[in-house]
Formats: C-alpha cells, sequence, structure tokens
C-alpha cells in the first residue's frame, strides 16, 4: 500500500482500493491496462482541485478518466498514482434555449445531452459513435468527432467556456458563454483535444444549434471504389454540404453479408451513405437531386429515405459494418487516420495492397467526406509476434499517409496506442513547443505522465 493513501482517505473525497474497482480504472477500449494505487470521485470542481493540490504537493500521478471508451489508451494510468474517475459529476446544470447554451459537468453521456437539448428544439451536434457511453469531459479533451462533423465540425467548434483544474489545483475558467469571444489567447483551444496532459476539465459551457426539422438518407453500393468516390465529388461538386457522407470497403461489405446476410446487404464492393439535414421541403428536393447525381456515377444499388424511421433503416446497416468485422474471430485495430480528400481512393488500394503483400486483412469504412476512414487491422494477438507485425504494418500505413499529407489521429488522439508514431508525425520544433507549454502548466509532469508529451 502507499504509503499517501491514509492521508488522500483524510480528504473526505470519495476514494476505492479495493482491487476490482482499481483494475475497471486501468484500462478503456484499447488494449493497455495498468492498475492504478487508488481511484477518487469526486463530486465537485472543489475536490478535484483538492486532490490535484495533493498529489502535486507529494508529485504523485494523477490522470483524469471520463466513462474509459477511448480508443488509444489515453486515460490508463501509465505511471500508476490516483486515477480521477469524472462520472459523478454527471449534471446538466442549464440549457439555456435564448442563448443557445449548455452547461453540464464533465461525467455527462454525450447522448443524455443531446436527447435533452433535443427536446427543447435544440441540437448538438458532436456524434461519436460511442456515443451511448462517452462522457462530455472525454469528448471535450480528445475533441471527439463523429460522421456529422462533415457539416458541424468537430467537439472544439462547440466548447464556448471550461472551468479547468490546474496540476497544482488552481481552478481556472477560459472562453465564457457568448458564441463570438476573442478576449485573449484562445486557451479553451488549447485544452480541448489536450488528452488529459494540461488540466482537468470541471465543467463545461457548450454551444447549440437549432434543432433541424427533417433529415433525409440516400444509401448506395457500387461495383469499384472509385466510384464511390467519384460519387462523394459529384456531391459536394454540385453544391450540397451533407451532414454526412460514409464510405465502407469491400471487406467490409463481405464481412457485413457473412454477418447480416446477402439480403440486407446489397451487392457491390463500396457503400456510400449520404445524409442531409434542414427544411423538410428543401431537403426532399434536394434528395432527389443527389440521387439523380449518384445514379448517373453508376450505382448498383440506390435506396432513399425520407422520413426518420426510413433514415434509421438505412443506418443500421452502417452501424453495423464495425460490429460484423468480429465474424472474423479477430481482434480489431481502429486507426482514425486521415487523408485529404482526394485521396480516397489511392488509400483504399494500399489497404488492398496491405492485405495482398503483408496478409494482415484491413477493412475501411468512416467518413469520406472529411477524408476520417477508419482502417481497421484484423489481428490475431493470441499469435506469437502478431503485435510487432501489426506495429510494422502501422508503419508502412503512417508513413503512406503523412506522405499523403494527412494525419495519424482525427478522432481518438495519440494516447499510448500511437506514441511510438508521435515523432513521425510532429516536426521538432513543434514537439518542443507542446513540451514548453506542458511545463509551464505542470511542471512536475504529475498529469497522464508516459503519454505523448
Ligand atoms: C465503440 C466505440 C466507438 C467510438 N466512436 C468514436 C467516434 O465516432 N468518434 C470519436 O471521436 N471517438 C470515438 N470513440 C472513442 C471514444 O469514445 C472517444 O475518444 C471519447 O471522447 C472518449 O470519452 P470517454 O469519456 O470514454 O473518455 P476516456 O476514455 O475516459 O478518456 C479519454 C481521454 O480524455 C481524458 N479525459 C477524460 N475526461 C477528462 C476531463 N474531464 N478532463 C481532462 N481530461 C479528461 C483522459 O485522461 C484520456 O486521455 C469510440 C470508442 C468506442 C469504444
Amino acid at each position: 500500500m502507499s504509503s499517501w493513501l491514509p492521508a488522500l482517505r483524510r480528504l473526505g473525497v470519495p476514494t476505492s482500493t479495493e482491487p476490482a474497482v482499481l483494475a475497471e480504472h486501468g484500462t478503456d477500449a484499447w488494449m493497455a491496462a495498468v492498475t492504478p494505487e487508488a481511484v477518487t470521485f469526486p463530486r465537485t470542481a472543489a475536490e478535484v482541485s483538492q486532490v490535484l493540490r495533493f498529489a502535486h504537493r507529494r508529485g504523485i500521478p494523477v490522470t483524469a478518466r471520463g466513462a474509459g471508451k477511448g480508443y488509444v489508451g489515453g486515460c490508463v494510468p501509465q505511471h500508476k498514482g490516483i486515477v480521477v474517475s469524472l462520472m459523478r459529476m454527471n449534471r446538466i446544470r442549464e440549457i439555456h434555449s435564448g442563448d443557445f447554451v449548455a452547461v453540464v459537468e464533465p461525467g455527462v453521456i454525450t447522448s443524455k445531452l443531446q436527447a435533452a437539448v433535443e427536446k427543447k428544439g435544440l441540437f448538438y451536434p458532436p456524434d461519436p459513435a460511442s456515443r451511448d457511453t462517452c462522457s462530455l469531459g472525454g469528448n471535450v479533451a480528445t475533441n471527439a468527432g463523429g460522421p456529422r462533423c462533415l457539416k458541424y465540425g468537430v467537439t472544439r467548434n462547440y466548447v464556448l467556456g471550461l472551468e479547468v483544474a490546474l496540476a497544482d489545483g488552481t481552478l481556472v475558467r477560459c472562453g465564457g458563454r457568448t458564441h463570438k469571444n476573442k478576449t485573449g489567447f484562445d486557451l479553451v483551444g488549447l485544452f480541448t483535444g489536450s488528452e488529459g496532459v494540461l488540466g482537468i476539465a470541471t465543467e463545461l459551457t457548450l454551444k447549440l444549434l437549432p434543432l433541424p426539422p427533417a433529415r433525409v438518407t440516400v444509401s448506395a453500393t457500387f461495383a469499384r471504389a472509385d466510384q464511390a468516390a467519384a460519387a462523394v465529388r459529384a456531391v459536394l461538386g454540385a453544391g450540397f454540404l451533407p451532414c454526412s457522407l460514409e464510405v465502407a470497403d469491400a471487406f467490409t461489405l463481405e464481412s457485413a453479408r457473412r454477418h447480416l446476410g446477402s439480403k440486407v446487404v446489397p451487392a457491390g464492393n463500396a457503400h456510400l451513405l449520404v445524409e442531409l439535414d434542414g427544411q423538410a421541403e428543401s431537403v426532399r428536393s434536394e434528395l432527389k437531386s443527389v440521387a439523380a447525381l449518384i445514379r448517373k456515377v453508376g450505382a448498383l444499388s440506390l435506396r432513399t429515405a425520407d422520413t426518420p424511421e426510413a433514415s434509421e433503416e438505412l443506418w443500421s446497416l452502417r452501424r453495423n459494418f464495425s460490429p460484423a468485422l468480429k465474424v472474423h474471430g479477430l481482434t480489431k485495430l481502429n486507426e482514425d487516420i486521415v487523408v485529404p480528400r482526394g485521396k480516397l481512393v489511392d488509400l483504399f488500394r494500399f489497404a488492398g495492397r496491405m492485405q495482398k503483400e503483408y496478409g494482415v486483412p484491413v477493412a475501411c469504412f468512416g467518413h469520406a467526406g472529411d477524408g476520417n476512414i477508419h482502417v481497421n487491422l484484423m489481428c490475431d494477438l493470441t499469435r506469437k509476434g502478431e503485435r510487432a507485425r501489426m506495429d510494422r504494418a502501422l508503419d508502412l500505413l503512417f508513413r503512406q499517409v503523412l506522405a499523403w499529407g494527412g494525419a495519424i489521429t482525427g478522432e481518438h488522439g495519440i494516447g499510448l496506442a500511437k506514441k511510438r508514431w508521435w515523432n513521425d508525425a510532429v516536426p521538432p520544433a513543434t514537439r518542443d513547443l507542446h513540451t514548453t507549454i506542458k511545463h509551464a502548466l505542470d511542471p512536475k509532469g504529475i498529469l497522464n505522465p508516459g503519454k505523448f508529451v
């Protein structure tokens, strides 16, 4: 037992050292696991601040944790110490219809806020696929994205203000509740996406939009991936800005066919899903034009939906792509790379070559509209040397993505999973700048140590 545990308990912040609780708070949705020495469950910003002041004085590592649904080991307490779970700070404090603002604690589950604001005719667009289980604090710390980000932008575009507990426990407020604010540095931007290494967010002020009353959807398959890419170009080229443009490759479709049956998954080697939202009359008319454009490119199958129920049906196929990959009985390494939009077909071809030349099954699907494609390497981690083989495959993938001017992560962050490629992805002077900022805010290096900075 660590010598500081009795003193930590005396703070009065709910704390656990139960082995099952420690184990549960040592992992996320990636594969790393490190057991912390204690988990605290603060209920207020003042309690977060108290724990940090305590840890700072003694130089104890502290790792912030939301819902633990991250994909890169970001909340894994690599240097043990204290995990600060924000999940008891889960109140929606305010939804203001006049100001189009919500104020929440960091442990609120994303879809809970979305449902609450939609009841008032308001809209919080960022839609990570994990939204039913992940926290808004985690979304802010990873700058989470999702399909709707093509039109609406990522989490950063919705964070107006933050309260943050710094490494020494000082509580600072940045930004505010206005939709524009140019007072001082963009500190909200600095903390958003900082993966818990600069501070712990204790209150979030989020921007809301009017809820679009209607959405319509088109689902199409093509014989070839380049036709799907041509359809994306045709839709955007004609001046449409869909809220989502989702694409999937032949490997994904074949897995879905095995998982759901060939009646549910139409024939073809590439799939495209387009969603438009807005006023009912205008989106219905846009639906016709977009469907015509897609047909012209040579779709093998095409279905349209102009009611929420019918749209949901088309989305359910897209949502099943990830679970369908389970038919292979392998572990999925989900790499959320981003390529310039014009490189979509090159990426699919490259994935095909990885499959043939290195024997790694690869499934690609994701957000074609912003080039953020999830490249899923299917691996058998029970096989000897598999981890090293995957790292070599990822070396190739990331080298190619960077050579195209892309990025190694568009949504999930660096965490532990992508630490190996941090030096390749970021120039030395920019890495030094990250280090300078980290030292300025956390001179003892207690916040989420062992990660990329
Ligand atoms: C099935 C599935 C689908 C997913 N789909 C998407 C997707 O579509 N888009 C996407 O972007 N991501 C997706 N993810 C990844 C993940 O859900 C997101 O990264 C999410 O934002 C993590 O939130 P969390 O609450 O689980 O954070 P955690 O995993 O608990 O933590 C993530 C990081 O944030 C830090 N952190 C957490 N809370 C705070 C806080 N209050 N203050 C400071 N730092 C904090 C942690 O230290 C860690 O570095 C998916 C994950 C799964 C399992």
